[in-house]
C-alpha cells in the first residue's frame, strides 16, 4: 500500500506536472501490473490530504492532479484539454484588495488554446 502510494507520487513528480487519474493509473500499472484504479484514486486522495499534491477540478473532463502545491493558477486548452500553469504573480493580493469578503480559497481556471492546438 505504502509502496503504491510512493509510486503514485513518483509518477506525478516525474511527469510534466499535471496528470489525470487514468494516465497516472496507466503509468503506475507499468510498475505494478496488479494495481486497480480504485487504489490509485485512494492514494491520490491520501496524497492530497497530506498536502503532497494538489487536486485541480476542471470543467472540461476529468480532474487533474498537480505535483506543484505552492499557490499558482491554471489555464486549460479548450481544444485538447491540456492543463498548464498560469502564474499570475500577485493575483491573490489583488483579490484581497478589491473584495470586502474574507477569501478562504479560490478556484480560477483560464480557458485558452495551447500553442500546439493553435498551430494545428
Ligand atoms: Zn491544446
Ligand atoms: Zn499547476
Amino acid at each position: 500500500m505504502i509502496q503504491k502510494r510512493a509510486a503514485v507520487l513518483q509518477v506525478l513528480r516525474e511527469s510534466e506536472g499535471h496528470l489525470q487519474a487514468d494516465e497516472i493509473y496507466r503509468r503506475v500499472k507499468e510498475k505494478y501490473p496488479g494495481v486497480v484504479l480504485a487504489t490509485v484514486y485512494n492514494n491520490l486522495h491520501a496524497l492530497c490530504e497530506a498536502g503532497l499534491i494538489r487536486h485541480i477540478p476542471t470543467m472540461e473532463g476529468a480532474d487533474f492532479y498537480d505535483k506543484t502545491v505552492t499557490p499558482h493558477e491554471h489555464a486549460v486548452c479548450s481544444v485538447c484539454g491540456k492543463l498548464m500553469d498560469a502564474d499570475l504573480e500577485d493575483f491573490e493580493a489583488v483579490l484581497r484588495q478589491h473584495t470586502k469578503l474574507p477569501i478562504l480559497h479560490y478556484d480560477l481556471i483560464l480557458h485558452t488554446v495551447c500553442s500546439q492546438c493553435e498551430k494545428a
